[in-house]
């Protein structure tokens, strides 16, 4: 496929100067992810839950992909870190974080995967909606073929994905909100959100969704749906 998608077409400087941030940079959406995200934003889809078993597959994948790179590739591996997967639940702010040791996403990859439609399941859907008349029918099809990290929208307003590729030396932070057809990549300066090797996502929760950032309910969610990782599984509480 043609990459004239996730174009940059303006740099943001001005907000960052006071935090002493590096500039972020604006792309747009492939205009098919923004119908996705659209859809999922205002829907009234009820069985949101679904966007944990989404982001755990993906950590998962992530942690396979890695396992499986290293054999042809072990310097991916150079830093000695844990394979597993930490959900953190701050039930005050509504914020939950998911942590993963995977293999990680360059910038490129950021723009290439977050982005642009990659994914066989999420095309399928798009293609799925065209094919059903009534609007009503969206709901079910939400369901029925996954719509992969987008799923983050079903309950947050914003998402944050910080993530370090061992192909890359430097670790970027992707931020895109619901209801925007624009998002951002900047490069993560912050020492104390460095991590060795992964990605680590941040939702922040809609406020009738903040029920979500309860350890007891991600515990649960976790038991039924995930139970057949093959990473551990860590969940706390923030302490407040
Ligand atoms: P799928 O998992 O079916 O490919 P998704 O929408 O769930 O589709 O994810 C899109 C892509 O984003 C993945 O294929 C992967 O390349 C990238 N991605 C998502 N989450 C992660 C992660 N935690 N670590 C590394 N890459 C990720
Ligand atoms: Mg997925």
């Amino acid at each position: 496929r043609d990459m004239i998608l996730g174009r940059r077409y303006e740099t943001t400087a001005a907000a960052s100067d006071a935090s002493n941030l590096p500039p972020a940079e604006k792309y747009e959406y492939q205009a098919e992810v923004s119908r996705l995200m659209d859809l999922i934003v205002n829907s009234l889809y009820s069985n949101k839950e679904v966007f944990l078993r989404e982001l755990i597959s993906n950590a998962s994948d992530a942690l396979d992909k890695l396992r499986f790179l290293s054999v042809t590739e072990p310097e991916l591996m150079k830093d000695a870190v844990e394979f597993d997967i930490r959900i953190q639940a701050d039930k005050d702010n509504g914020i939950i974080t998911i942590t993963d040791t995977g293999i990680g996403m360059t910038r490129q990859e950021l723009v290439d995967c977050l982005g642009t439609i990659a994914q066989s399941g999420t095309a399928k859907f798009l293609k799925a909606l065209k094919d059903t008349k009534d609007a009503g029918g969206d709901n079910n099809l939400i369901g029925q073929f996954g719509v992969g990290f987008y799923s983050a929208f079903l309950v947050s307003d914003r998402v944050v994905v910080s993530t370090k590729s061992p192909k890359s030396d430097k670790q970027y932070v992707w931020v895109g909100e619901a209801n925007d057809s624009s998002y951002t990549i900047r490069e993560e300066t912050d020492p104390e959100k460095l991590i060795p090797r992964g990605t680590r996502l941040t939702l922040y929760l809609k406020r009738d969704d903040k029920g979500f950032a309860h350890p007891e309910r991600i515990q649960k969610l976790v038991k039924n749906y995930s139970q057949f990782v093959s990473f551990p599984i860590y969940t706390w509480q923030e302490k407040g």
